[in-house]
């Protein structure tokens, strides 16, 4: 029997795609990194709260990597289980690279959690993209992003 692997789709609102957008460019020329929390609704993921972190590299490597330590990780899965959440997954950003995942993001990813990127060129961040390392590790799958309008706002 074959094992069915899900890579559920991302929803964000606009409110969220923008934050992403601006935490991104913000750090530019370093990486920004982030911590996703939400629900998973029907196979979907419905963020629910974006958590900035602090990139933990020295600055030279902050360029081209993220870090998200131990620590921050923990404070991020308190404040999930405190309001009711998951932990889904993270979000980077490629200054002036493409907005797919590199060896190293591959080596540092787990299974079942999102990854989004965001591609960043000159400063502006022209892109966002969905992936989902596969259970043996052997690579991703993209995955879907969808963007709610805010209701009543
Ligand atoms: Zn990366």
């Amino acid at each position: 029997m074959t094992q069915i692997e899900t890579h559920s789709t991302v929803v964000l609102t606009s409110d969220q795609r923008a934050a992403i957008d601006r935490h991104a460019e913000a750090t530019y020329p370093d990486e920004c990194c982030g911590i996703m929390l939400g629900r998973q609704v029907d196979g979907q993921r419905v963020i629910e709260r974006l958590i900035e972190i602090a990139n933990e590299w020295d600055s030279e490597e902050r360029r081209r990597r993220f870090l998200i330590t131990d620590r921050q990780y923990m404070q991020a899965e308190k404040q999930a289980r405190q309001a009711g959440l998951d932990l889904l997954g993270f979000y980077h950003s490629h200054p002036d690279a493409p907005a797919r995942p590199s060896e190293f993001d591959r080596e540092h990813a787990w299974p079942f959690y999102s990854y989004l990127i965001a591609g960043v060129a000159d400063g502006k961040t022209v892109d966002l993209t969905g992936w989902q390392l596969r259970n043996d590790r052997s690579g991703y799958e993209e995955i879907e992003i969808q963007h709610l309008q805010e209701e009543n706002q």
